[in-house]
């Protein structure tokens, strides 16, 4: 693409690393925001900036949150005894969106996945044992992907959870055609959840 401006040149090039994001689209998006009003532009580039440099992980469930400890892990409302252990904040924000689970969260960050070189290490797995020993959790429900990542990352959280007293279910799998949660519907979610089976596999515990 030939630009007659560095400046949108600059800017073409910014949007076009978001994911999903081409060069033509990028190109829209930001002559669109020359023709907003600049104070609607700077406000557009503060929030985002706001956003990357104050937003936190909760230090409870890591969810991303805007204070130490995110609003569900703070509300006593929730029941504190049940843990949902979800891949990301996307499968956490899907969930809420259901009004049908009344529980708390473990954010993972990611699944294990050895092809991407992503092992147990690098997920939140300490924190969430941390949290077994320090309260009285009577269920952790797994509500993760239907993908061999997810079953890995269940298989191997199920091992480190045997020496807790603890009922673990999963969600009712094979719900989601493409896997991810936050595609799937907010009803069938909901029943999901509802319905969750006591997690067994093939090797025994
Ligand atoms: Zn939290």
């Amino acid at each position: 693409m030939n630009f007659s401006s560095r400046l949108l040149e600059d800017a073409v090039a910014e949007f076009a690393k978001l994911p999903g994001v081409g060069q033509k689209t990028a190109l829209r998006l930001v002559l669109h925001l020359l023709n907003q009003d600049k104070s609607d532009v700077e406000k557009f580039s503060a929030t985002i900036s706001k956003l990357r440099n104050e937003i936190q992980f909760c230090r409870v469930c890591l969810n991303l949150s805007d204070h130490p400890v995110c609003e569900i892990c703070s509300s006593p409302k929730r029941d504190h005894t049940l843990i949902c252990v979800v891949e990301d904040t996307r499968d956490v924000m899907a969930i809420e969106n259901t009004n049908q689970y009344n529980g708390v969260y473990h954010v993972l960050g990611g699944l294990i996945s050895p092809m991407d070189g992503i092992g147990p290490s690098d997920l939140e797995v300490d924190s969430l044992l941390d949290r077994l020993k320090e309260n009285d959790v009577k269920e952790i429900i797994f509500a993760l992907s239907a993908t061999m990542e997810g079953d890995t990352t269940i298989f191997y959280l199920d091992k480190r959870l045997k020496s807790f007293n603890i009922t673990i279910s999963t969600i009712a799998r094979g719900i989601a055609f493409g896997g991810e949660l936050e595609y799937v519907d907010e009803i069938t979610l909901g029943r999901s959840i509802a319905t969750r089976v006591p997690y067994t596999n093939s090797v025994s515990r």
